[in-house]
């Protein structure tokens, strides 16, 4: 049975979505404040993590943030007022999965939830690919057309996170604190520093610069 951490301060839909999921065979437990959340989030006995936006204490932007920071991976998808979709488009570029806004029906909820559910239990996936470059995670080897590429395991982690993002802006925040630790100092370069190395070995267009954003993988060389 799926477990589905609910992180909702207003009772009549956090009971709506209680109701909902467990007529559904899911295992659902609702928290009421962002701390708490935070804390079951990471408890690790949850599937999947639906998160409010605002809460009575930290909003759910400081949660989903501390979350990734503490290396939480689980799925998360926010819940949020129609009228902030905007805020909440950029919130995803804080690790969330997925969004929806409120009001919205349950099986719409119900519909993303098990697509989501179904992406994480997906075949594990051992090669991944954009253009012409490959990345194979078992060999920890990179192949660009067709020719195998020497990776230092920095470098490997790295061009890992921009497969996983393809074509999608990462900030130099997401890169560093994935491949070298939160707790790296946030002014250090070495973020560009490996992006020039790994522009050498893959190709020069591959990693593209976004002005005062950060670097996107697109599939030109
Ligand atoms: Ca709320």
């Amino acid at each position: 049975m799926n477990r589905v951490l609910v992180v909702e301060d207003e009772e009549r839909i956090a009971s709506f979505i209680e109701k909902g999921l467990r007529a559904n065979g899911f295992a659902p437990t609702v928290v009421g404040d962002g701390a708490g959340g935070l804390q079951h989030a990471l408890s690790g006995e949850f599937d999947l993590l639906l998160l409010d936006i605002g809460l009575p204490d930290i909003d759910g932007f400081t949660v989903l943030r501390r979350l990734r920071e503490a290396r939480g991976s689980i799925p998360v998808i926010i819940l949020t007022a129609r009228d902030s979709v905007t805020d909440t488009v950029a919130g995803l570029e804080g690790g969330a999965d997925d969004y929806i806004a409120k009001p919205f029906r349950f099986e719409e909820l119900l519909a993303r939830i098990r697509l989501r559910l179904r992406t994480e239990r997906g075949p594990e996936v051992t090669v991944l690919r954009h253009g012409s470059l490959s990345l194979d995670l078992r060999t920890r080897r990179a192949s660009v057309e067709g020719r195998t590429v020497e990776l230092s395991a920095r470098e490997f982690v790295l061009a890992e996170m921009f497969l996983r993002n393809p074509d999608r802006v990462l900030s130099r925040e997401q890169l560093l604190s994935h491949v070298w630790g939160y707790d790296f100092d946030p002014s250090s370069n070495v973020v560009d520093v490996y992006v020039r190395y790994l522009r050498k070995k893959l190709g020069s267009g591959r990693i593209q610069t976004v002005r005062g954003m950060g670097y996107r993988l697109t599939s030109e060389a």
